[in-house]
């Protein structure tokens, strides 16, 4: 198994636990291209991947499309929550 890092932020469960606090399998989204190949290479399955709970929800939320496609609507959907929220932090209406 792949070690529980976070796909967008690399987060690691080790280091930042408050970052994983499910169950730890329940952070694990499987991708359309999911292909549970046994002949894979070991512990790096095609298609999973971890998520904090920062980016879970939009995970599962692009689990329907394959891992690199999601990966990068994800990546720029949080990279726009940010945006947004430092431009709300900063005009002063929190
Ligand atoms: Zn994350």
């Amino acid at each position: 198994m792949i070690p529980p890092i976070c796909a967008v932020c690399l987060r690691e469960a080790a280091s930042v636990p408050d970052a994983f606090p499910l169950p730890l399998l329940e952070h694990l989204v499987y991708f359309a291209d999911y292909e549970a190949d046994p002949e894979a290479m070991p512990g790096q399955p095609q298609g999973v991947e971890w998520f904090c709970i920062d980016h879970l929800e939009a995970a599962k939320a692009s689990s329907h499309l394959p891992t690199d496609r999601a990966l990068r609507i994800i990546g720029v959907r949080s990279w726009l929550t940010q945006a947004r929220a430092r431009s709300i932090t900063r005009e002063g209406e929190r």
